[in-house]
C-alpha cells in the first residue's frame, strides 16, 4: 500500500515551525514537506523538530516495500531494491536493474583479463546518458576452493562490485577471505548450507542471495531463520526456468512482488534476482542463445527483477535490454528535458541555417544524432517543458510567441546575417503565427529529422 503525504504529515510535527526564522526542512509547511517525502525527494532527517518516538514511526512508516540493498564499497557500490509499488504508474520505480555479467574461475589469465575488460568497458549512450553493466559474477565453475578464491583475488582490481557465486561453503569462506572487505554478494544460501552460509554473512557483513527453486514455502523459512539471525540484507532467487519457457519463473517473481507490497510480508520484501545466463546450459548456437537470453531478461526485468545475472557479452545482445531498462526506470512523472537555448553543430558561421526543436529528451537526442557531423547548423531549443512538437503545439508551449522570445533571448540575431527559421515538420500548423512575431521567414523542414541535411543541402542549393 502506498504511503501519502496525509500518512506522513499525521506524523510530523504540524507546526510548520512558525516560531523558527526558518524551517530546518526548507520547505514553506509540514504538508510541503510530508509531500516531498512521500515522492522520495527529502530526507526525513532535514526535519530536526521530530521527537525520537515520531522519528522512529516515521522511519518504518517510510521504509520502502522492497528493501534496498548494497552491494560493494566505495567506488564500486551498486543499490538495488527500494520499490514502493507494483505498478510504475502508481509512483515510479527506483533504483534500475543491476545488470551482472558472469566469469568463471576456470578461465585461463588472458581470457579472464579479456572478460573482466570487456564487462567493464560494455557501453552504450541513449539520450544523452550512458548505459553500462553494473557488476561482475564470480563462478565457481572449477569446483575447487583455491581457484575461486585465486579468481576472487584477481577481481580486487576490477572496477565493479561483486557477485560471489558457489553453494560450497569451504569455497565460499576461501574467497571471502580474499574480497569480503568489498561486501560482495554470497550467492547462495540453501536449505542445505544455511548454517555455513548465514555465519560467513554474518562474519563479513554481506549480503545473501536465497536460491529457493520454485518454493516459495521453504524460501519463506529461510529467510525468515536469516532474519531472526540478523541478517537483514537478503536478495531472493526463486529460479530462472528457461528450458520450457519461463512461465514458472515469472509466476514466482510476480508472487513475491505481491507479498512485498500488498501483504507487507517482512520474509519477501526483498529485491528479486534472476539469472538469463542459464539460457546457455540449453543453447549453444551463439546468435539463437543470445536472443533467448535477451528476451529472458527482458521478461523478468519487465516483472520485477532488480538483478540479473547475463552469461552473453555481444552488444547486439545487450543493447535491448539496457535501453528496455532505461525505458522502464525512467521517472514517469517528470518529462525528460534538456535545457532550453542555443546550440552549435560543426563549424557555423553568420550563413549557417538556424533550425528549432523542442526541448522533449527524445526529440532533442534524435535531432542530434540525425544532423551531428552531417551539416553545420544552428539548434534552438525550445522550453516546452520536455514535451515533444506535436504535443507541445497541442498543449499550447510550442507558440509563435515563446519562439519569438527564444530567439531574443539566445541572442542567434548577432550570431547569423540568416533572418530564416527552420521549424520541425510537425510545427507547421504555426510557422504564419512564428513569421508575424518574430518577423523571420519561417521554411517548414521535414517531419523526420533524419532528412535534415538533405533539406540543407537542397536550399544550399537553391541559394
Ligand atoms: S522542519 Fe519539520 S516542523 Fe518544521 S516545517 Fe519542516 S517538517 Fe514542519
Amino acid at each position: 500500500m502506498q504511503v501519502t503525504a496525509m500518512d506522513i504529515y499525521r506524523l510530523l510535527p504540524q507546526t510548520n515551525c512558525e516560531d523558527c526564522e526558518e524551517a530546518a526542512c526548507g520547505e514553506a509547511s509540514c504538508m510541503a514537506f510530508a509531500t516531498k517525502l512521500s515522492e522520495k525527494e527529502a530526507q526525513l532527517e532535514l526535519c530536526t523538530e521530530l521527537s525520537p518516538e515520531g522519528l522512529n514511526k516515521l522511519e518504518s512508516l517510510l521504509a520502502p516495500a522492497v528493501r534496498e540493498i548494497t552491494i560493494g564499497t566505495g567506488d564500486k557500490t551498486i543499490t538495488i531494491g527500494g520499490d514502493e509499488v507494483l505498478y510504475r504508474y502508481e509512483l515510479t520505480y527506483y533504483n534500475p536493474t543491476s545488470l551482472v555479467i558472469d566469469i568463471a574461475d576456470n578461465l585461463d589469465d588472458d581470457e579472464f583479463t579479456e572478460r573482466v575488460k570487456t564487462i567493464e568497458e560494455t557501453e552504450f549512450e541513449r539520450i544523452g546518458e550512458m548505459l553500462t553493466l553494473d557488476a561482475v559474477a564470480l563462478r565457481n565453475a572449477s569446483g575447487n576452493s583455491d581457484k575461486f578464491a585465486e579468481a576472487a583475488s584477481k577481481l580486487k582490481k576490477a572496477k565493479l562490485p561483486l557477485v560471489l557465486c558457489s553453494f560450497d561453503p569451504e569455497a565460499m569462506k576461501a574467497a571471502l577471505e580474499k574480497v569480503g572487505d568489498e561486501r560482495p554478494l554470497i550467492y547462495g544460501v540453501t536449505e542445505g548450507n544455511l548454517e555455513e552460509m548465514s555465519a560467513l554473512a554474518l562474519e563479513y557483513s554481506c549480503p545473501v542471495t536465497i536460491f529457493s527453486p520454485n518454493d516459495l514455502e521453504k524460501m519463506k523459512q529461510i529467510s525468515r531463520t536469516l532474519r531472526e539471525r540478523g541478517i537483514e540484507d537478503i536478495v531472493l532467487d526463486p529460479g530462472t526456468y528457461v528450458e520450457d519457457g519461463i512461465g514458472d519463473s515469472l509466476d514466482n517473481f510476480v508472487m513475491i512482488r505481491r507479498l512485498a507490497v500488498e501483504e507487507q510480508d517482512e520474509d519477501f520484501r526483498f529485491p528479486i534476482l534472476g539469472i538469463p545466463a542459464l539460457t546457455w546450459l540449453y543453447e549453444k548456437d551463439e546468435i539463437q542463445g543470445g536472443i533467448r537470453e535477451a528476451t529472458i531478461a527482458a521478461t523478468l526485468m519487465n516483472k520485477y527483477a532488480d538483478m540479473l545475472i547475463f552469461h552473453g557479452t555481444n552488444i547486439w545482445e545487450l543493447i535491448p535490454v539496457l535501453t528496455l531498462r532505461q525505458g522502464i526506470y525512467t521517472d514517469p512523472r517528470k518529462p525528460q528535458a534538456v535545457d532550453a537555448g542555443l546550440y552549435e553543430f560543426g563549424e557555423v558561421d553568420k550563413d549557417s541555417p538556424v533550425l528549432m526543436t523542442t526541448n522533449f529528451a527524445l526529440t532533442f537526442y534524435t535531432v542530434e544524432g540525425d544532423i551531428k557531423g552531417k551539416t553545420n547548423a544552428y539548434l534552438l531549443v525550445l522550453d516546452t517543458e520536455g514535451r515533444a512538437v506535436d504535443v507541445s503545439l497541442a498543449g499550447g508551449q510550442l507558440n509563435a510567441e515563446a519562439v519569438a522570445d527564444l530567439i531574443k533571448e539566445t541572442g542567434i540575431e548577432e550570431k547569423v546575417d540568416t533572418r530564416k527559421l527552420i521549424i520541425p515538420g510537425l510545427a507547421a500548423p504555426v510557422s504564419g503565427e512564428i513569421e508575424d512575431e518574430s518577423g523571420w521567414e519561417v521554411l517548414v523542414g521535414p517531419r523526420d529529422s533524419s532528412a535534415v541535411p538533405g533539406f540543407i543541402d537542397e536550399l544550399k542549393e537553391k541559394a
